[in-house]
């Protein structure tokens, strides 16, 4: 299963939009952007919420979001956006 359909089905509520989808945070409520960034998919929390503990929420884990072995693009992804997720 592709890393992002493992996660879109842990968010019932996720709906495209742009590149990415928009779901409700499972931490706060809030707007919950997802993007395909590389080598992780991005989760950014309108409110702020940290993603591993969007991820520990979801019982997933950084491995389950790795993107590496799709087709996706290096984009701008910075360490503070996949916060520890680096292995
Ligand atoms: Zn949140």
């Amino acid at each position: 299963m592709k890393p992002i359909k493992r996660l879109l089905a842990k968010l019932p509520s996720a709906r495209p939009d742009g590149d990415g989808w928009l779901a409700v945070c499972p931490i706060c409520g809030g707007v919950l952007r997802i993007s395909e960034g590389w080598p992780l998919i991005l989760l950014t929390c309108g409110n702020g919420c940290r993603m591993l503990a969007i991820l520990d929420k979801l019982r997933l884990r950084c491995r389950d979001i790795k993107t590496k072995s799709a087709t996706a693009k290096p984009s701008a992804t910075s360490a503070a956006e996949t916060e520890g997720c680096h292995e």
